[in-house]
Formats: C-alpha cells, sequence, structure tokens
C-alpha cells in the first residue's frame, strides 16, 4: 500500500508526478489513470458564471492547495485517460487533447505531451486496446483517437472499435455544434472524423452495455450526449464520469454549471442527479479533471454534497 496523502505544499509544475497510485480495483475490473498534464490552469470565477469572487475566497481554505493553487487561485485541472481492463479486454475511456493539434487556445495549441509513452508505461501499445470511449465530444476528451503521420490524421488505435454515441455525434455535425469548435478549432475534422472513415466507428446509444461489468451512463446537459462509465463487479461500484462536474466546489455548489456546459440548466440537473445517486454509496467516483489521485467518493452535507479521496488504493502490485 501506498501512502497517497500528497505533499502539504506541493509546486504545482506542469505535468506533476506525485506519485500516487494511478491504479484502483473494482472486483474483478481494473481503472488505470494516464495523465497527460495536470497543473493550475483555470479561473473559477471564469470557468463558473454563478460563482463570485466572496463565495471562492471563502472556500480556499479547503480548497487549496489540494483543488486550487493558493498564489494564483487557479483552479488544478487534470487531464487524463482511463484504461480499463475488463473481461480480457483493453477499454480506453477518453483520450486528452492529444499531440501536434491546431487549436486555439494556447494551453493545447502543437502541444507534444507523449502522453502515448505514458500509455506504453502503464503496459499498453496502441495495437493492444479494444475500445475507446470518448465520454464526449470536447477537445480534451478526443486528441489521441488520432496522431500525424506523414501529415495525415490517422486512427491512433487501429484494432478499437471507437464506441462513441449517435446523439453526440449528431449534435456536433449540427449547426448548434458549429460555434464550440469554431471557438476551440475543429476537432472533430482531425480526431473524429478520420476514425469515422476508417470504419472504426460504431455509434451506440447513451445507455449502451458493453459487457456483464460496464454499461454507459447518460448525463446530459455538459454536452447532449455527454455519459458516464460505469463498473461493477463483485458487489464493488465505480463511475468514470466525464465532466459532470470540473471541480469539487460543484459539490458544494451542485447549480453550478460551467461556461462550457452547452445547456447550463439540463447540466444542473444531471450534475445533482449525480450526486444524488452515488452519494454515500461507496461507489468511488472519476470526474475527469480533477487532480491526483482523482478517484474519491461523494458524501452529503446538509442539502448539498462533499469530496472525499479515496484512502491509499492498491498498487497493481496488490492486485491478484
Ligand atoms: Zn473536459
Amino acid at each position: 500500500m501506498t501512502n497517497l496523502q500528497p505533499p502539504l505544499s506541493p509546486t504545482f509544475a506542469d505535468a506533476r508526478d506525485l506519485g500516487f497510485s494511478t491504479r484502483h480495483r473494482v472486483g474483478q475490473v481494473t481503472i488505470e489513470r494516464v495523465v497527460e498534464s495536470e497543473y493550475a490552469r483555470l479561473n473559477p470565477l471564469e470557468l463558473l458564471p454563478d460563482a463570485t469572487p466572496e463565495l471562492i475566497a471563502e472556500n480556499l481554505a479547503w480548497m487549496a492547495p489540494r483543488f486550487q493553487d493558493p498564489q494564483s487561485r487557479l483552479l488544478i485541472i487534470s487531464m487524463q485517460g482511463f484504461v480499463v481492463h475488463s473481461a480480457g479486454k483493453i477499454i480506453l475511456v477518453d483520450t486528452c487533447v492529444g499531440d501536434c493539434k491546431n487549436r486555439v487556445r494556447k494551453d493545447f495549441l502543437n502541444k507534444e505531451w507523449g502522453w502515448l509513452g505514458k500509455l506504453r508505461q502503464a503496459g499498453v501499445e496502441p495495437e493492444d486496446v479494444d475500445y475507446v470511449i470518448c465520454t464526449h465530444f470536447h477537445v480534451d476528451h478526443v486528441g489521441w483517437n488520432t496522431r500525424l503521420e506523414n501529415g495525415k490524421w490517422i486512427p491512433t488505435f487501429p484494432n478499437a472499435r471507437y464506441l462513441l454515441t449517435r446523439e453526440e455525434w449528431d449534435y456536433w455535425r449540427s449547426e448548434a455544434g458549429r460555434p464550440g469548435l469554431d471557438r476551440t478549432g475543429d476537432y472533430l475534422e482531425d480526431s473524429i472524423v478520420p476514425v469515422v472513415r476508417a470504419g472504426l466507428v460504431d455509434f451506440v446509444a447513451t445507455n449502451h452495455v458493453l459487457d456483464a461489468h460496464i454499461r454507459f451512463e447518460h448525463m446530459p446537459g455538459h454536452t447532449p450526449g455527454l455519459i458516464g462509465v460505469r463498473i461493477d463487479s463483485e458487489g464493488q461500484c465505480a463511475i468514470i464520469a466525464g465532466d459532470v462536474m470540473h471541480t469539487p466546489l460543484q459539490c458544494r455548489y451542485p447549480d453550478w454549471s460551467t461556461r462550457f456546459c452547452a445547456d447550463q440548466v439540463l447540466s444542473r440537473v444531471s450534475r445533482r442527479r449525480f450526486l444524488d445517486t452515488y452519494s454515500d454509496t461507496g461507489t468511488l467516483v472519476f470526474p475527469a479533471h480533477f487532480p491526483s489521485p482523482t478517484g474519491g467518493y461523494i458524501e452529503k452535507d446538509g442539502d448539498n454534497f462533499s469530496f472525499r479521496y479515496a484512502a491509499a488504493e492498491q498498487s497493481m502490485e496488490d492486485v491478484t
């Protein structure tokens, strides 16, 4: 077992490594986080339109330093994918920002994060991946669907079936989705269309069942087709929760949607339902952008909720 308590005064370097265990076991299923980057990057007042400077200041005492950098006051945000081993198959959930992508945002523009190397360190070659799931089609969840080879975007995982929801595809191909793509850089064209053209995509429903342990759970609002990936095995339960929330501030203030939410009201409804459903149940939740070690538990706190990191998790050596 590893001591997973964070240092009291961490320095938030780019893609820092705090030495957390990245693997979790849920019955017969294992989940491993593969972090692309993690640092203080988002101003909570810009991310959360309903937040006020007073409320942000009031919460700093518990938010810093784990979730918020006390100096810059920026939220610490992780970009990561999740490798799930289930029933002999390798399933990758979310594929981060990606390398060499032409993006509007400077911190995504033409970056080379080397995430594929980290995936290999986790024992997974791209050819080994059986399924790729994108919780939704935002720029930071689809990037490694493709990689650049001789000036062309080709599928990174040539032997995988990419399980993408029909609802998400239809939305981003419609007029309604266009402004989001224009604002970010057309990531559909370089990160999703090439896998569709290669015939690797199965468009599935938002309640898709992958195997005896894994199924999708629809949580619309942030985007219309946002799904969580729920894992049930041997009485244990976990959910890779995508962007149903971005910061534990949204446990305390479940009504705070982000400015990235396509439908702020529906996002609020889904977040409340998510928090209600999973609070005090022992379900290990992985909100995509929570800083390391990411996984934790939702607890009821009066009318609202709080988030508690999972205690020391088993390393892979402990998993037999
Ligand atoms: Zn995201």
